[in-house]
């Protein structure tokens, strides 16, 4: 069988090391709370971005911080042949497409830098959306007041109701 690569070769493997990294959350700053101007009124409300089901807010975010890596990669024998494309695995037991395996560790590392270089742009997205989130805020604010303002109407008029009945009741 035709190889384009020799048993025993050593390429790169680009790889990523992943790391968890914990950030103050963008929309709260680490407060927990937003604070929603409405009219004039200053309202201070539970971070959306931040909050986690149950806990509610907890003033962080969690992401992968990636750092551009590359392993070497000695050609062990084929995995397997499909579609022209050739999965090799190496001597340390791990499979890969021979087409991701570059022949010098800097080609692999630019590979991987750019690897890293997205998932950062994808992390900024998610941290502006999340600041974003704010608007979502005031939109809960302005539904409760609605509701509030509502209700005190329902109450002015059920209390008009009863008084009205008290009057009449008076005069009998
Ligand atoms: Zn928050």
């Amino acid at each position: 069988m035709d190889t384009p690569f020799e048993i025993g070769q050593t390429y790169w493997a680009p790889r990523q090391h992943p790391e968890l990294i914990t950030l103050p959350c963008p929309a709260c700053k680490g407060s927990c709370v937003v604070t929603i101007i409405y009219g004039d009124e200053h309202v201070s409300v539970d971070c959306e971005a931040c909050g986690l089901g149950y806990q509610g807010s907890q003033g962080i975010i969690k992401e992968y911080d990636l750092t551009p890596n590359a392993e070497p990669f000695t050609i062990d024998g084929v995995d397997s042949l499909y579609n022209g494309k050739w999965t090799v695995r190496s001597t340390t037991g791990a499979t890969s497409d021979f087409n991701d395996l570059y022949k010098t560790e800097a080609e692999a590392l630019a590979v991987s830098a750019v690897k890293c270089a997205e998932q950062e742009e994808s992390n900024m997205r998610s941290r502006m959306h999340k600041k974003n989130s704010t608007k979502r805020s005031t939109w809960t604010v302005s539904y409760h007041k609605k509701c509030i303002s509502d209700l005190e109407r329902q109450i002015t008029w059920h209390t008009s109701r009863i008084n009205a009945g008290k009057v009449k009741k008076e005069t009998v």
